[in-house]
Parts: structure tokens; sequence; C-alpha cells
């Protein structure tokens, strides 16, 4: 078919086969330009709807569409799908029938199987029918697997160059909704596809509010939250399985309806819990991130997480669970150093150790944020806002700064008498003059900056404290039991009188909820 006659095909085919009236933004671009056979890259958020950008074309090209996806599971659901749409599609993997296999092939053969999915893994077993008279198209799901420098890589995408060669004049069309320059870069170069054209989708939900708070009685907070709040949906996400069950069981007590849900639990279970909260049966879920991929619920109202995320593109990924249905909705993140250091730990030792920590320290610095935090968000994904957003904590309560020079001075030194050899735990109890057994027994009541902040509250310490760190004049040696230790930066203002700015701490209760 020409390409003017498949244009006029798009809105009959998105209607008869998927039931829409209307494209979502880009999907009708992306889709002429696979139809004109042009390589193509796609980078939309979760949920912006990138199926349709290959499977659309599929139904339009003559000859069978391959797409490559990681997950067998997803696959499967996707098929699923699509066939009791009216669409034919199948799926290969290496572990079917040989019958099975032979009927795909036919199928190919014949031209009347439009959509095939495949794993990575399994291509080597389709040499058959990898012919330009059988393929319309290759989509390549999740494409950032290809790269080292994406968040998922995977080694059975990096093979994957190998298509274009020896399909040139195959369209490949490759999606991801998680990619850097760099690794917008990466997937071009690895799938020998320099040229294709880019279509990369704003990863602004403006309807989602971002907040942050300093973690502490995070419970207590979280209740405040949920009563305020009663008929809405929301999601809590906990690093580990205890963690969630803990939470949970800590709202129950409190009358509120909450689930847990982590990988730990029985198929079963996990099942329940998401009926429970798709049917709005069960409004709260307190889950590991093994919660949301594949649920499609379009009014969870807040996404609040008790830990932080450990990069993100993670983060970004859960809050996009809020507010699917466009409505005003809430991203609550709780910061606590604790937090970071715990997931340090799990970085230890990882062959991509260096840039598992980068990635933690650019999540650490958002939550740390003097600055508009959608802005330091969408310039993580390469994309620049003009304006403040006025849809953050920090756009409604812009921090103010004071001279904060003598409070630095205090802290600091103290810091230096302790000889980089305690965490911040113990500077700041020696700044309060703390009687307790740890700085008894060490005799820390002796030195001479025992006490000298016993006139500020041990939170506002930590809120001072997490300023000096992210200015550089101290830092948090991980590796030696997060004992802080002084920076170079340090002794120009234990000796040189240099000034320092901070902003006051927001006391937690004070804090005005600015609620929607
Ligand atoms: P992604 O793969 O980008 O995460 P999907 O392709 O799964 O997203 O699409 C997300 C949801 O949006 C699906 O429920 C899909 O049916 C829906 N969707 C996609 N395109 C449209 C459209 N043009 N109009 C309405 N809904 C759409
Ligand atoms: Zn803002």
């Amino acid at each position: 078919m020409a390409e003017a006659i498949l244009k006029e095909h798009l809105y009959p085919t998105l209607k008869k086969y998927f039931g829409y009236d209307e494209f979502r933004p880009k999907q009708e671009a992306i889709i002429s330009n696979v139809l004109a056979k042009k390589d193509t890259l796609v980078i939309m958020p979760t949920g912006g709807g990138k199926s349709i950008c290959y499977q659309l074309p599929a139904l339009l090209l003559e000859g069978v569409t391959l797409v490559i996806s990681p997950l067998i599971a997803l696959m499967k659901d996707q098929v699923d799908g699509l066939k009791a749409n009216g669409v034919e599609a199948d799926f290969f993997n290496s572990s079917q029938e040989p019958e099975e296999q032979q009927e795909i092939f036919e199928k190919v053969a014949q031209g009347t199987l439009k959509l095939l999915y495949v794993a990575p893994e399994s291509l080597s077993a389709l040499n058959d029918i990898l012919k330009e008279t059988y393929i319309s198209c290759i989509a390549i799901d999740e494409a950032h697997c290809i790269s080292s420098w994406g968040h998922d890589f995977r080694p059975s995408y990096q093979q994957l160059g190998f298509l274009k060669r020896s399909l040139p004049n195959t369209p490949i069309i490759a999606l991801t909704a998680t990619a850097d320059k760099a690794t917008r870069q990466d997937i071009v170069e690895q799938l020998n596809i320099p040229h294709a054209q880019q279509f990369i989708s704003s990863f602004d939900r403006a309807n989602i509010k971002l907040e942050v708070r300093p973690a502490e009685n995070r419970v207590a907070q979280i209740i405040r939250f949920i009563e305020k709040r009663p008929d809405e949906s929301g999601i809590i996400y906990c690093l580990s399985r205890k963690g969630t069950e803990n939470l949970a069981e800590k709202l129950q007590q409190k009358g509120i309806e909450a689930s847990a849900y982590h990988a730990g639990l029985s198929h079963e279970d996990r099942s329940q819990v998401q009926e429970d909260f798709i049917f709005d049966k069960k409004k709260i879920v307190c889950a590991t991130v093994a919660f949301g991929m594949g649920i499609d619920k379009s009014n969870v109202r807040f996404v609040i997480h008790y830990n932080m995320p450990k990069n993100i593109e993670g983060y970004y990924q859960e809050i996009g669970r809020a507010g699917r249905d466009g409505l005003p909705s809430f991203a609550l993140l709780f910061h606590t150093y604790a937090d970071v250091i715990q997931l340090r730990r799990f970085t230890e030792g990882a062959s991509n150790e260096d840039l598992q920590n980068a990635k933690l320290e650019r999540m650490k610095e958002f939550a740390e944020a003097t600055d508009c935090r959608r802005k330091i968000l969408l310039s993580y994904f390469g994309e620049y806002l003009e304006e403040n957003c006025g849809n953050c904590d920090v756009c409604e309560n812009p921090p103010k700064f004071f001279d904060g020079t003598v409070i630095a001075q205090k802290l600091l030194s103290c810091i230096a008498r302790l000889k980089g050899t305690e965490p911040s735990g113990v500077v700041i109890d020696v700044l309060r003059g703390a009687q307790n057994q740890n700085i008894l027994g060490k005799n820390l009541q002796q030195l001479k900056t025992y006490g000298i902040g016993s006139d500020i509250a041990w939170r506002d310490w930590q809120h001072y404290l997490t300023q000096l760190i992210n200015q550089g004049y101290c830092e948090i040696a991980f590796h030696q039991q997060n004992a802080l230790h002084l920076t170079q930066l340090a002794k120009k203002v234990l000796f040189e009188k240099q000034q320092v700015w901070l902003t006051r701490p927001q006391s937690v209760q004070e804090k005005k909820e600015t609620a929607r």
C-alpha cells in the first residue's frame, strides 16, 4: 500500500482494533514515520502509549512485525490482549514444542501473522524467518536495556546490532520510558540506526505535586496525611519486605485499611492485594517496588516514598503511578541520611558500583534541593523548564537564607575535635551535651565543644548538617562507619572567617500541609 492510502487507514484501524478515537500526543507522527519505513526512536513515559506505535503499523504493513521484549511474562499478557482484540499475534520462545514453533513459522511464511513477540535470547532460533520478505518492521521494547548507561542493562540486548546489518531495509523502532541523553545516543549507535528520528515526549506530569519532607515520625506524618484524604487511593513504597508489613500493620492499628505487597507473598496473596486495590476495596497499599508494573489504575491520588528510591528513574516511574487521570495528585518523599547509607550498602561490590552511586547522588540532590524540584527532575531526563513549576514544595515555600556562620563553625569544630571518627548522631549528641552511655563511656563530655549547641533542637542540627554536607564543608565516610569528615573547604570557615548561608528548618509540625 502506498503511504497516502496507509494514512487513510490510521483512524479506522485505531478504532477497530484498539477502540480509540484519537491519538495521544506524538503517536500519529511516530506511526507515520514507521509506515514510511524510517528508523525511529521513541522516548515516552510509562503509560504514555508506546505499544500502539508499533502495533498499529504492524496491522497496516505487509508481513510480520517482530517485537523484541525482555520479559516473557509481560509478552504473554500483551499477546493475549492483542488476540482478544482480533489481532493475529503470537510469541516465540525456545521452550515451546517444535510443532508450535513450526506453526508460527508457517503463519509467518503465509503472511498471516501480524506481530511476533520474542526475547532477545531466542532470536537465534528465528534465522529461517529473519528475512526482509517476511519482516515488515522490528520493534525493540525497553530499548534502554541495550545500554550499560541505563538502569536495567541486559547483556542479551547487546547482540541486537546485527538486525540492521542483516535486514538493512527493514525499519527499526526502538522504544523506552527512561533514557537520558547518553543512553539515547548509546541506543541508536548500538542498534546501528544513527539517523533514526527521535520522538521525545515530555516527561512532565504537571498534575503531580512534588514534596519532600524530613523523615522524622514518618508513620505519624503518614497517618495524618491519609486521615486528611480518607477516600483516596495511594501507594506507599518501602525499601524492604518487612518494612511494608510493619507499616501496613501500624496503619491498620489506626483503623486505616492498608495491605502489604512484596515479592515474598504467595501468588494468590499478591493477586488479592492487587485486585482489592484496583477495585477500591482497600485504598492503601504498602509495597516494595515489585508493586505497580502492569497495574493500570487511573485514580491513584498519591504515592508516598517511605524510603528514598535508589535513583531518579525509579522515583519517577513510581510517582508516575499517581494521577494517570490527569487530576491533581501528590508525590511525597521522606528523606533521611539513614536511607542513603542503607542504599550505599546495597551497591557495595556491585560491578557498576560507581554508576549506581552517582545515580544515588542525583537522587539525594533532588531530595535536598533548594530549587524547583520539577526543574531538577526534568533536567535529569534532558528536559528544561523555563519557569519554576509552582507545584512543588520548594516553589510554594522557597527557602530563606540567613547568616549561619556561627552554627557552621560550631558544627565543623565539633567534627574536628572528634577527629573525624564519629557519625553524625554522636556529633550532634556532643553539641547538645547529651549524657548517654556512648558519650560518657568515651569521655566525650571533656571536649571543648560539648554542649555548645544545646539551644538548637536535635532535628534542626540535622537540617543544618545536611546543608553543610551539600555545600561541601564535610562529608560522610561511607566506608568508615559513616564517620563525619571535614573537607578542605571547612578550613575556610574555621580559620578564615568565611561566611556560610543556611536555610531555617521548617518545623515538621508547623509545616503547612499545602494540600490541594
Ligand atoms: P507504555 O507502553 O508507554 O507504558 P501502553 O502502550 O501500555 O503504555 O499504554 C498505556 C495505556 O494507554 C494503555 O491502557 C493503552 O490502551 C492506553 N492508550 C494508548 N494509546 C491510547 C490512545 N490513543 N487513546 C487512549 N488510550 C490509549
Ligand atoms: Zn517547582
